[in-house]
């Protein structure tokens, strides 16, 4: 929906959702006001939002490179016992997938 912005727009107003794994638990937005909430890292895929989170291609690569290591958690013991992959990353923003 926001596909007619201009590039210079670097994101939408705030994301819960982690645009790697699709992480979507934590109390702190992952990107507000359209910039990365550093240091807000994803206890799940490890990833601290920047600005070079902005490229679908880079997103996609960082995901492949997580999912590739058998999507190991980065704070296992934030994981959930009934955690479903597959459920989560239907959570990554569609425009980020
Ligand atoms: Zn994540």
């Amino acid at each position: 929906m926001h596909a007619t912005e201009p590039a210079s727009v670097p994101g939408p107003q705030c994301e819960s959702a982690c645009r790697v794994c699709g992480h979507d638990d934590d109390p702190e937005p992952f990107w507000e006001g359209g910039w990365p909430n550093e240091g807000a890292i994803c206890p799940c895929c490890g990833n601290e939002p920047s600005m070079n989170d902005v490229s679908v291609i880079g997103l996609r690569e960082k995901r492949g490179h997580w999912l590739g290591r058998g999507a190991p958690w980065d704070s296992p013991s934030s994981r959930p016992k009934d955690w479903d992959i597959l459920e989560q990353v239907k959570h990554i923003p569609a425009e980020w997938r």
